[in-house]
Parts: structure tokens; C-alpha cells; sequence
């Protein structure tokens, strides 16, 4: 089951390799090769198991993409269509690891980069960048999901120091993270600011959420900052506001659109594989028009999400990406790949449910990829109101 090279360039559909350079290839055979011979073959035990595989860690440091498109910093630096490349090729390998990645790369490393002051950026991005200090991003609350804008949690000013007090719920990475980003509002002026947690500060403790249908292979916690004390070179020098928090939001978005097409990808290259080679009837059932016209449909989902994610990249490269945009993309796909996930387990009849044959983890997966980072809804509201120029959620 596990799709080689020549498989996937077949959901290439329209070419886009041609539009890549020499880097942008590179980097995504290199992931792509690491999913094949390191991922695949190791996860579905890990997501079985709600474990979180560890032993990739080192082995994503070496793959020198940690901090994607930040320059400078011990970062790759690349270009946003190869960050793309990279979350599509993990989230085909697997779609916990790519969330572990992209909440430390994108949105831990991302916050550092996009509000920290140069000094921050020296001391931290460099460590995470060769993943020796891992990352977690803290927004979400119990309370506060959707309408995370109203965060609770508080901090307040003591001398050289900041006092966290509240809880944060669903945050990735956090019972093991190095360096917790935790938004908080202010009690002097009531704005939503940034602060780093460090791995060990009293009154920081966690507590794993289990149970999940979906990304079983990484961990989410529940946060709990009780009187935290965070010294104020900690506080991030340009995150002031809710604007703040939504330039990193903004920023990667766009990755949970990529990270849908991955696993668009890996369902629809399990289907077609197992529609070829499944007989019923006396003949496989790639034979059946009502089967070709399903893997067809998929593959037309997929060649869609590739266009929007490739010019999405771009227009992110080019200082052009609005907000909405990035709202319109993750919206999109993250409904298309669902579809094609479903889709494609439909195609594998009973087998489909089996973890064995790949499909239900990313149909699972995709469940999650829904929901994070802005709901569908939510999504569709950001862009309703651009469209319309009526906020219908505020
Ligand atoms: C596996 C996983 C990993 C996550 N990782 C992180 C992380 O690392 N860091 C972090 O900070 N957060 C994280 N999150 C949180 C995630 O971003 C939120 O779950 C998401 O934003 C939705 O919030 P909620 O779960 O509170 O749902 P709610 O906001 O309670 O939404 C419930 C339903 O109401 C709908 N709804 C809400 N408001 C409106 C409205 N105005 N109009 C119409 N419908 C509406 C929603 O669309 C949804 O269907 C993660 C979540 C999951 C499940």
C-alpha cells in the first residue's frame, strides 16, 4: 500500500512539476522519500496507539526543514511553494506528524519570527530550527474556540515579570514542549499579547486529551497556568493585539490547505491502487464506469486544491495573500479532501475500514483537519464577510 514515485506523480495531473525549480523538487523528494521509508511503514501501530512517534524526530531535524520559509536564524529559508510541497508529502506520509510539524514550525517557530524581536529570534528560532527545543502554540480555551478573540486567560505585570493565570485546551505539543507560546489578555489594557513559556516553569502543568477519532498519533493537552511567571524578555515584542495573533493565524492557514491535499493524495493513490487489483464480478473493479467516474471526480478534487494551494503560495510569496484568501483555501480543501477521503474508503468497500489499507487514518485525520484552525464554518464566515461586507459572526 504504500504509493511509490510513479504513483504520485500520477495525481499530477495538470503538470505543476513543470512550474517548480530544482529546490522546490528537491526538498519535495527528499520529504517525499522520508514519508515512504521512515513514516509509512512505522504509523499506523503509533496511531493505533495514540502514541506519538519520537523516534522521528531526529530524523525530521535532519531533513533540515524545520522554520520552512523563515530566512536566516539556522532556517531553510525556502520558497512558500516548497513549505507547500513539504506539508502535502507529510501530510500524505502522515497527518499527525505533519500537525506536529506544522504546529511547531509553522505556527511556534512562525509566531517567534512574525512578533519576536531580533534578540528572541537569536535565542530561540535557531534551537527549534534543529528541533533540539520543540515548540507548542497556545490560543484555544475551553470557553474560547471559534470566538478565541475573548481569551480569559490574563496576565499581569510584576516589575520585570509577567503573571499568567487561566487554562488553554486542545494545544499540540504541550505536555513536551520546550517553548510554549501562550496568548494572554493583558489586565492593563486588556489587549491579547504573546508570552514564551518555558519547559519547567511553576505553575505550568498539562494534561494529555485522549480518546480522539483522528491525528491519534499526536498529542493535544489541556494547559494549566497557575501563577506562571514569565520574566519579560519572554514577552513577545510584537505580539500586542488580536491583530497579532491573526498575522500568524493568517500565515498558516495556508498550510492546513496543503496538508489537506496530502491526504486527498494518499486516499485516492490506496483507491485506485485497490480498484485495479480488487475483483467482484468477475473483473476488478476499476472496470466498473461507476468506479471510474468516482476516481475521476477525486482526482479532479485534487487538481483543483493543487492550483488554489500553488497560487496561494505564491500570492503569500509575492506579499499579496489576504486573510479571506487564506480562509478561502483551507475552506475548500479541507471540505474536498474530506469528500475524496470518504470517496476513496468507499471505493475499498470493507477493507477501506481497515487501518491496514491506509485510507480511514486520513478519512479520520481530515475529520480534524476540518475543524482546526478556524472551522469550515468559521472559514466561510471570514469570507462572507469579505464578499459582503457584513461580519455575520461578530
Ligand atoms: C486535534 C486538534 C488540534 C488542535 N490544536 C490546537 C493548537 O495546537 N493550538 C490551539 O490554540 N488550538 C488548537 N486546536 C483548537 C481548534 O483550533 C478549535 O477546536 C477550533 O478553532 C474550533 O473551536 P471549538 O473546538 O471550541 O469549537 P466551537 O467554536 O465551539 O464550534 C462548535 C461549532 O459551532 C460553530 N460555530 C462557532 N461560531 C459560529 C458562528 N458564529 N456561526 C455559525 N457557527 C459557528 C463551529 O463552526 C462548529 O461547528 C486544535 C483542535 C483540535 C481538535
Amino acid at each position: 500500500m504504500i504509493a511509490d514515485v510513479t504513483r504520485s506523480l500520477g495525481t499530477d495531473y495538470y503538470l505543476l512539476e513543470e512550474l517548480l525549480t530544482d529546490e522546490e523538487r528537491e526538498v519535495r523528494d527528499r520529504v517525499r522519500a522520508f514519508a515512504d521509508r521512515e513514516v509509512i511503514p512505522i504509523i499506523n501501530d503509533y496511531w493505533d496507539k495514540a502514541q506519538f512517534p519520537f523516534e522521528l524526530i531526529p530524523k525530521v531535524a535532519e531533513l533540515g526543514i524545520a522554520g520552512s520559509t523563515i530566512q536566516g536564524y539556522g532556517c531553510p529559508g525556502m520558497s512558500y511553494v516548497a513549505a507547500m510541497l513539504v506539508a502535502i508529502e507529510m501530510a500524505r506520509g502522515d497527518g499527525s506528524l505533519n500537525t506536529f510539524f506544522g504546529v511547531h514550525s509553522g505556527l511556534a517557530m512562525g509566531t517567534i519570527d512574525i512578533c519576536g524581536s531580533e534578540e528572541q529570534k537569536e535565542r530561540w528560532l535557531p534551537q527549534m530550527a534543529r528541533l533540539e527545543k520543540i515548540g507548542a502554540w497556545g490560543l484555544t480555551e475551553a470557553k474560547h474556540g471559534s470566538d478565541s478573540v475573548m481569551l480569559e486567560t490574563s496576565a499581569r505585570r510584576e516589575g520585570d515579570e509577567y503573571v499568567l493565570n487561566g487554562e488553554k485546551r486542545w494545544i499540540g505539543n504541550a505536555t513536551f514542549a520546550d517553548l510554549i507560546s501562550i496568548w494572554a489578555r493583558d489586565e492593563a489594557d486588556g489587549q491579547v499579547k504573546g508570552f514564551v513559556v518555558e519547559k519547567g516553569a511553576p505553575g505550568y502543568s498539562t494534561e494529555l486529551i485522549t480518546g480522539k477519532m483522528g491525528k491519534r498519533a499526536v498529542w493535544q493537552a489541556n494547559i494549566y497556568l497557575d501563577n506562571v511567571r514569565v520574566p519579560v524578555e519572554n514577552k513577545l515584542e510584537g505580539a500586542n493585539s488580536f491583530k497579532d495573533t491573526n498575522k500568524v493565524l493568517t500565515a498558516t492557514r495556508g498550510g492546513v490547505a496543503w496538508e489537506a491535499v496530502g491526504h486527498a493524495v494518499a486516499a485516492y493513490e490506496a483507491a485506485l491502487t485497490y480498484a485495479k487489483e480488487r475483483v467482484q464480478f468477475g473483473k476488478p473493479i476499476a472496470s466498473f464506469q461507476i468506479i471510474q467516474n468516482k476516481l475521476a471526480n477525486m482526482l479532479a478534487e485534487i487538481t483543483a486544491m493543487q492550483l488554489i494551494c500553488y497560487r496561494l503560495a505564491k500570492l503569500q510569496e509575492q506579499g499579496k495573500m489576504t486573510g479571506p484568501m487564506a480562509s478561502l483555501a483551507k475552506m475548500n480543501n479541507a471540505r474536498k479532501a474530506r469528500q475524496v477521503c470518504a470517496e476513496a474508503r468507499d471505493c475499498m468497500g470493507g477493507n477501506g475500514v481497515l487501518l491496514e489499507y491506509i485510507v480511514a487514518r486520513h478519512l479520520s485525520d481530515m475529520e480534524i483537519v476540518y475543524t482546526y484552525e478556524g472551522t469550515d464554518t468559521v472559514q466561510s464566515l471570514i469570507v462572507g464577510r469579505d464578499v459582503t461586507g457584513i461580519g455575520a459572526f461578530v
